[in-house]
C-alpha cells in the first residue's frame, strides 16, 4: 500500500511538468519534409509534434521517419525532401493526455514514450511533458524520502 505522501505524488497534478506550447519545437502538416528535417536537426530532438492551424495535435514526425521516406531501393532520394509533405509520412496514432490527468497516468505513458503531448478540454495543444522532467522530479522525491 502506498503511504499518504506517495499517494499524493501519484494522484497529484501534472501541470507543473508541462513545457508550454510556445517553447515546443513543432511543424505543421503542410510543411515540406525538408523544413521538418531542419527543425529536427537544429533542435536536436528525435521526434516533434505536428500541429494543425487550429493548434490541435495532428501527429508526430521523427528523423527516422524522414530518413526512411527518402530511402529508395538503390539510392537515397533526397529530392523527395522538397516535394513530400509532413502529412504524407507523419505518425497519426499519437498518444496525448488531458491536462487534468493524474501523475500516475502520466508515468504509465512515459514508460512507453519519451514524451507525452498535453491537450486542454477543447483538444487544443497545451505543450509536452518529456520523460526527463518526470525522472528529475522522482529523483528529487526519492532523495527527500531518504533524508527523512
Ligand atoms: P528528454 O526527456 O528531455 O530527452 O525529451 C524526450 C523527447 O521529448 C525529445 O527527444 C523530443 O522528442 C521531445 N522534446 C523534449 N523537449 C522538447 C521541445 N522543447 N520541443 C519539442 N520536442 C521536445
Amino acid at each position: 500500500m502506498p503511504n499518504a505522501q506517495e499517494q499524493d505524488v501519484l494522484s497529484g497534478s501534472i501541470t507543473a511538468f508541462i513545457i508550454p506550447a510556445e517553447q515546443v519545437a513543432c511543424v505543421q502538416p503542410e510543411n515540406s519534409l525538408e523544413h521538418a528535417l531542419l527543425v529536427l536537426v537544429k533542435s536536436g530532438y528525435t521526434a516533434i509534434p505536428v500541429l494543425g492551424m487550429d493548434n490541435k495535435l495532428n501527429g508526430l514526425i521523427s528523423k527516422a521517419q524522414i530518413l526512411d521516406s527518402i530511402l529508395g531501393i538503390e539510392r537515397m532520394e533526397p529530392e523527395k525532401l522538397a516535394t513530400w509533405l509532413v502529412s504524407d509520412i507523419m505518425n497519426n496514432d499519437h498518444v496525448s493526455i488531458h491536462k487534468s490527468a493524474s501523475f500516475e497516468r502520466l508515468m504509465t505513458l512515459l514508460i512507453q514514450y519519451p514524451f507525452v503531448c498535453v491537450e486542454d478540454e477543447n483538444g487544443i495543444f497545451e505543450g509536452i511533458i518529456p520523460r526527463s522532467k518526470v525522472l528529475a522530479h522522482l529523483n528529487g522525491f526519492l532523495h527527500d524520502l531518504r533524508r527523512q
